[in-house]
C-alpha cells in the first residue's frame, strides 16, 4: 500500500503574507509537479495541471493565459486535498468525476471502470462497419446489443456516431447502470436510441424476442496471475467486477463467445475487447463453439491484438 502523504504546502496560506512570494499559478504548478515526482507519479506536471484546472474551474489552457495569478487561498485549501487523495493513488478521473472517450466528456465514478484509450480502436471498427450497414437501407436500423455498460462509454461512443443505431446496454451493477443514466441524460440526440438494462451478462434477454446485428463488449479479462501486476490506481480503486476475469482472466469471454450466437442475426457480429494475450484461445473457443464462420482480431496502434471479431 501506498504510503498517506501530508502536504504541507501549497499551504492555504493568505496570499498577503508578506514573508513569502504569494501562490501562483506558475508556482502551485511547479511545487506539486515536484511533490508528485517525489511520490513517483507518471505524469506529475499533467496531473497537477489537471487537477488545479479542476479545482479553478478552468481549462488547462487557461491556466496558462493566466499563469502569474495568484490562487485564492479558499481554492487552493481544496486543491491540497486532491493532491492529497492522488498521491494515495486515486486516478485522476475519480477525483474530477469525468474522463473523456472518444471525444466525448463522461462522468465517472468508483462503480465503473474509467474509459481507455485503447477501447476506442473498438469503436472506431464498429462505427465504420456500422456505416456500411446505415448505407443499405433496406436492412432496417442497426441493432447493437452491449455487455456490461460501465459509464456508458462504448453505447454512447456508437449512438452518437451511428445515427439510427439501436443499442440495447446490459450492466449487472445498479450503481454502473446510474452512472450510464447521467450520461446517457447528457447526450439527448441518442439517449432514446440506448436501453440501459440490469442483468448477468446475457441473462436478462430471450434469444427468441432479441437478436442483434452487432454483439460488443469491453468485459473483465485481467487474469488472477496479474492483478497484483495492475498499477495501484486499478488495483485499489477500480471495480474489480468490471476487471476480473477470473483464473486466466478470459472466463467472461468465453461465456459471452459461447451464449452470443444466440442473439446474433444472420451475418451478425460479436465484436470483444480482449486482453493482449488472449487471442489464440479465444479464437480457439470461437472455433469450438461450432457458430462462427470466421473470427479475426484487430490490432491496436502498438501491434497487441485488442479486439476479437467474430462472424455467425
Ligand atoms: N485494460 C484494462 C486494464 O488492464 C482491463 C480492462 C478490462 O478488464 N476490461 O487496466
Amino acid at each position: 500500500m501506498t504510503t498517506k502523504s501530508n502536504p504541507s504546502a501549497p499551504r492555504a496560506q493568505s496570499n498577503e503574507q508578506t514573508d513569502r512570494e504569494p501562490w501562483t499559478v506558475r508556482s502551485v504548478l511547479q511545487w506539486t509537479t515536484d511533490f508528485f515526482e517525489k511520490h513517483d507519479l507518471e505524469s506529475a506536471r499533467l496531473d497537477a495541471e489537471v487537477l488545479l484546472a479542476h479545482v479553478l474551474e478552468q481549462n488547462r489552457l487557461s491556466l496558462y493565459l493566466h499563469y502569474e495569478d495568484k490562487v485564492p487561498a479558499a481554492s487552493l485549501q481544496v486543491y491540497r486535498g486532491l493532491i492529497r487523495r492522488r498521491v494515495n493513488r486515486e486516478p485522476i478521473a475519480y477525483i474530477t468525476g469525468v474522463r473523456e472517450f472518444y471525444s466525448i466528456p463522461l462522468a465517472v465514478d468508483p462503480s465503473v471502470l474509467i474509459p481507455r484509450p485503447e477501447t476506442e480502436h473498438l469503436v472506431e471498427y464498429v462505427v465504420e462497419h456500422g456505416q456500411d450497414h446505415a448505407d443499405s437501407a433496406d436492412k432496417g436500423p442497426l441493432k447493437i446489443l452491449e455487455i456490461g455498460t460501465g459509464s456508458g462509454n462504448l453505447c454512447i461512443a456508437l449512438a452518437e456516431n451511428l445515427a439510427g443505431a439501436r443499442i440495447v446496454s446490459l450492466d449487472i451493477s445498479a450503481a454502473a447502470l446510474s452512472v450510464a443514466m447521467k450520461n446517457r441524460r447528457g447526450h439527448p440526440g441518442c439517449s432514446e436510441r440506448i436501453h440501459l438494462l440490469q442483468g448477468d451478462l446475457l441473462g436478462a434477454l430471450h434469444p427468441e424476442r432479441a437478436r442483434f446485428h452487432l454483439i460488443v463488449s469491453n468485459p473483465p479479462y485481467v487474469a488472477a496471475e496479474s492483478w497484483d501486476d495492475l498499477s495501484p490506481e486499478v488495483r485499489d480503486y477500480e471495480p474489480r467486477g468490471a476487471l476480473d476475469g477470473g483464473r486466466l482472466g478470459t472466463e467472461i469471454l468465453e461465456r459471452i463467445l459461447k451464449d452470443g450466437a444466440d442473439y446474433l442475426l444472420p451475418e451478425g457480429a460479436l465484436v470483444l475487447e480482449i486482453g493482449e494475450d488472449q487471442a489464440e484461445t479465444l479464437q480457439a473457443v470461437a472455433q469450438e463453439t461450432g457458430r462462427y464462420r470466421r473470427s479475426w482480431v484487430l490490432e491496436d496502434y502498438a501491434g497487441k491484438p485488442r479486439v476479437l471479431v467474430a462472424v455467425v
